[in-house]
């Protein structure tokens, strides 16, 4: 058993947005949707920081943050959200109505719906290969099929930034729990009581 989390450093993000084209291609999420606030399990918003004329851009990444205290669970009618045995936040895609409920109540813009066009264009992108069958909610999972094979997720394993550091926040050795046990990294919005485990560096 493991507690996973992910610090996002965002003084080492270069923009390139290669996590997202990591993630959408490794999860088959809408990349076709038609612009970067479309359908992402990931994005990487460009925010403008300080006062004119001294500003400066800021590539700021966010992802599901794995709540230990998931607003998303406890709105679901179906019990089709859920906490596996990790920490990690997921769906039963089987369970889920659709009904949005888990969209509405994420604080952090999570979520988003996998429609029936999508479901379309996964199959034509994708073929026999196509990993959508049914409308749901969709959102990351920390890819957690990738850490079943022992690998991390994606959208850390192709940041050449070294700007998303994922592991197990209960290992005292991992980087993670070393950045926010320092107290480097501290999780966004705290005062919002939903305890995510992604955190920030800024
Ligand atoms: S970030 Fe949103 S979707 Fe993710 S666990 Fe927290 S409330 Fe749920
Ligand atoms: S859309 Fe699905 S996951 Fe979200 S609250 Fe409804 S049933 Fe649960």
């Amino acid at each position: 058993m493991a507690r996973y989390g992910m610090v996002m450093d965002v003084t080492s993000c270069l923009g390139c947005r290669a996590c997202m084209a990591a993630c959408s291609q490794w999860n088959q999420t809408p990349f076709w949707a038609e612009d970067f606030k479309g359908k992402w399990r990931t994005r990487v918003t460009e925010l403008e920081e300080g006062k004119f004329p001294e500003t400066h851009k800021v590539f700021f990444p966010t992802i599901c943050m794995h709540c230990e205290n998931p607003p998303c669970h406890s709105v679901c009618p179906t019990g089709a959200t859920y906490i596996n045995k990790d920490g990690i936040v997921l769906i039963d895609y089987d369970l889920c109505l659709g009904c949005g409920y888990c969209i509405e109540a994420c604080p952090y813009d999570a979520r988003y719906e996998y429609e029936k066009e999508d479901l379309e264009k996964d199959e034509f992108y994708f073929g026999e290969d196509a990993r959508h069958h049914q409308v749901h909610v969709d959102k990351c999972t920390f890819c957690v099929d990738r850490l079943a094979e022992g690998i991390e997720p994606s959208c850390a394993a192709t940041c050449v930034g070294h700007a998303r550091i994922f592991g197990d926040l209960d290992d005292p050795n991992s980087e993670v729990a070393k950045l926010v046990n320092s107290g480097k990294a501290k999780p966004l919005s705290p005062y919002l009581g939903v305890h995510p485990k992604v955190y920030y560096i800024k």
